[in-house]
């Protein structure tokens, strides 16, 4: 990286972070809610970050939304009604409604302008999932969404900031209390849950606050690059006990009969994604 290169430094670990060359910025601004960046990189393609915090990027987006968009869903197997709360970059919306049966997704995302400048400058994250007819957007802070929707979905997925700024109240008892209103008898409920090595207290966190609401609080993995600092948690709820432990072969057989394509999530890596590191399971059983 040439000295006067352009470069965006991530601010969220202290002491430690990872640094970007920026080929152009193509969008800068403060929103009503927080700080929204879109730029050209050197080596990630587009990027988007938030106050600071990197969000998403075109090279490594697909791990981390066919994680949190097809372990839940083939998991439950049959879910039509989804609930997406926050995701305003459209790739975790395009995963879910690569399910032909989710007839409904309802979106809650706080801020129109990371909606809009994503579908202007990152429009391969949404692929035109914003257009689709099954895709119902609402502009709305989640936790006053979940604590007064008057439905159910079967699958609710949180795709939210870090516990910083607005994106606080959905990793809190309260906004978990909403989720248990909203979620269908035997749905699932999963979030981004932060990586685990340097965000430890968010794991002891969402597994204390959303115990008391769902029969069974767990954890699943997946390495996104430029979530930097080892494995991305992502939290899992639900009253159906045996969700979490659907057979490779159901699975698989839902896998196949869905022609969903995918490069990270297959049926293997979903059987495996529930075993956690011994840190994690000492830090979640405390
Ligand atoms: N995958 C990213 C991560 O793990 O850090 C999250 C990406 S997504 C762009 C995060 C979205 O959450 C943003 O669009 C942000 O505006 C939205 N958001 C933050 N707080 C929110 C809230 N209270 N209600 C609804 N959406 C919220």
């Amino acid at each position: 990286m040439s000295e006067q290169q352009l470069q965006f430094q991530e601010k969220l670990h202290d002491g430690w972070a990872q640094t970007f060359g920026i080929k152009n910025v193509l969008f800068e601004s403060k929103t009503d809610h927080q700080h929204l960046i879109i730029f050209e990189s050197v080596s990630f393609g587009r990027v988007m970050a938030l106050d600071g915090i990197i969000q998403t990027t075109e090279r490594d987006e697909f791990i981390y939304h066919e994680m949190l968009a097809h372990v839940p869903l083939f998991a439950h197997g049959e879910a039509k009604d989804v609930l997406i709360i926050g995701g305003g970059d459209g790739g975790l919306l395009r995963e879910v409604l690569k399910h032909q049966n989710v007839a409904h997704c309802t979106q809650v995302e706080i801020d129109q302008a990371v909606i809009d400048m994503c579908v202007e400058y990152l429009p391969n994250h949404s692929a035109g999932a914003y257009d689709n007819p099954r895709a119902n957007i609402v502009i709305d802070d989640g936790i006053n969404y979940v604590q007064n929707c008057d439905r159910q979905f079967d699958v609710i997925l949180s795709d939210s900031t870090d516990p910083i700024g607005p994106g606080e109240v959905l990793f809190t008892s309260p906004f978990y209390e909403g989720i248990k209103r909203c979620l269908k008898p035997g749905g699932i409920f999963a979030a981004q849950n932060g990586v685990s090595f340097m965000q430890q207290d968010e794991v002891k966190t969402t597994k204390q606050r959303l115990s008391p609401y769902l029969a069974d609080t767990h954890f699943f993995t997946a390495a996104v690059p430029t979530y930097v600092g080892g494995i991305m948690t992502f939290a899992w709820g639900s009253d159906n006990t045996a969700a979490r432990n659907v057979p490779l072969e159901t699975l698989a057989a839902r896998y196949a009969e869905s022609g969903i394509k995918t490069r990270f999530y297959n049926p293997a890596v979903h059987a495996g994604c529930f075993a956690l590191p011994q840190y994690v399971v000492d830090a979640i059983e405390g």
